[in-house]
């Protein structure tokens, strides 16, 4: 694709975002496809592509050098997320550790705890996966039912949580439970007695990496593992949910990038009535569509990668970058996948996976519906408040 039709991306430019971009390639090429089908078929990646994305540097790039990580800002993050996502290499669940616990863990645990877990997650050593929904409750995350009852010393934990990435090969869970004042952020241990794993789903998309059900049956859980204050979880989730959101946004720009290259490729050598495919007007102005639907959302997403670097990305516009690149990745790489034909449908071409790790971006990390409630919630806030007012003022009337 030709790069007059892209925008301009200055901050990710550098050589040195570049030399990211080559490694992530090659890990991808090295590491990924020669074994993608057989982690397919155990719907599960190997432990050895852990370590090696850790001698890399490919964990932990945010995270300060004291704890392992390669002190970089959030710039470099979001090269390593589109570009994973370009390829599909991201299948083994790297930018849920990497970008999603490393930085709870970072911003909120003790400094035992960073000690203890940041090291070994940089290294690959340690893999951290996060829970929250339950098999009750996903977009609802009040609601939850795992109990974190203070013992003295320990935590008793019960309960169970669902549809946990990586769940299935982490080594320990950062788990939101409730406990007395609220709901608490706290690390629970895959050895711990009581911790069972359920086996990994059967899934639409995204095979190679695990998702499965964790079950806490009477888990002892050293006092120590909490992060942060007890009670406070909700307001950490609130915090780290726009960084969740935009590393789903910029996987969903690097997958329609992906798609649009390979659907730009193919279109050249197919032929149909004599003639390439790309001939057709269709063709063209399909891809017309992505490429333009591709730059806007992506000029979007820079923005915030931009205000999430300096601590400004707030929940509604992150919300909103998840929901428009989302919905977006679904109807362009649909459209994509059209012009490949049949061949588009069989699992060996790449464009086929690309459409069926797609399907879920608009269900996770909290769903679309729920995206559009935080921005109404955000348009409509002066309202509600008035209206909060009023009614604490009859309550008081009344009295
Ligand atoms: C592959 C995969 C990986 C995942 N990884 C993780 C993970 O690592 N950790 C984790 O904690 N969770 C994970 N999840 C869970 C995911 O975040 C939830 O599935 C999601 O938040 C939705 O929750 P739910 O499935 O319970 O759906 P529900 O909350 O039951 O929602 C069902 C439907 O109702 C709609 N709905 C709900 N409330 C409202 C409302 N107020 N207004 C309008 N519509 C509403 C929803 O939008 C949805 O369409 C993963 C899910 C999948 C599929």
């Amino acid at each position: 694709m030709s790069s007059s039709i892209q925008l301009p991306r200055d901050v990710y430019g550098t050589e040195e975002h570049q030399m990211l971009r080559d490694t992530v390639l090659e890990f991808y090429k090295t590491e990924v496809e020669p074994n993608r089908e057989e982690w397919e078929e155990n719907t599960a990646c190997s432990r050895e592509v852990w370590l090696k994305a850790g001698e890399l540097g490919l964990l932990g790039l945010t995270l300060d050098p004291k704890y392992g990580g390669s002190g970089l800002d959030f710039s470099y993050s979001a090269v390593a997320i589109e570009t994973f996502a370009k390829t599909g290499a991201d299948s083994p669940g790297i930018s849920m550790h990497s970008d999603i616990v490393i930085p709870y863990i970072e911003k909120h645990g003790s400094e035992a705890i960073k000690d203890k877990y940041l090291p070994k997650m940089c290294s690959g050593e340690w893999i951290g996966s996060l829970g929250m929904t339950e098999p009750s409750t996903g977009s609802d995350v009040q609601a939850i039912r795992t109990t974190a009852v203070d013992m003295g010393d320990h935590y008793l934990i019960n309960g169970s949580k669902t549809f946990i990435t990586i769940g299935y090969t982490s080594d320990f869970t950062l788990t939101a439970c409730k406990t007395e004042h609220g709901i608490s952020l706290i690390i629970i241990d895959a050895n711990l007695e009581g911790f069972t794993k359920g086996k990994p789903f059967k899934k639409l998309g995204l095979k190679t990496s695990d998702t499965c059900e964790l079950f806490f049956d009477n888990v002892k859980v050293p006092k120590e593992n909490l992060i942060g204050e007890e009670g406070k979880g909700f307001i950490y989730m609130m915090q780290e949910l726009p960084r969740e959101r935009l590393t789903i946004a910029i996987q969903a720009i690097g997958a329609v990038r992906g798609g649009l290259e390979l659907t730009t490729a193919y279109t050249q050598e197919r032929t149909a009535f004599k003639q390439p495919i790309c001939a057709f007007q269709n063709t063209q102005f399909k891809l017309a569509e992505v490429a333009t639907q591709l730059e806007v959302n992506t000029a979007f997403v820079d923005k915030c990668t931009e205000l999430l670097a300096r601590k400004e990305l707030t929940p509604e516009l992150a919300s909103m970058a998840k929901y428009a690149t989302t919905e977006m990745q679904g109807k362009m790489l649909d459209e994509c996948l059209q012009l490949f034909g049949g061949y588009g449908y069989m699992w060996e071409y790449p464009i086929a996976r690309l459409v069926a790790d797609a399907r879920v971006s608009r269900i996770y990390g909290g769903t679309n519906e729920i995206m559009k409630l935080m921005i109404a919630r955000a348009i409509f806030s002066d309202y509600f408040k008035e209206m909060k007012a009023k009614r604490r003022a009859m309550k008081m009337a009344q009295k």
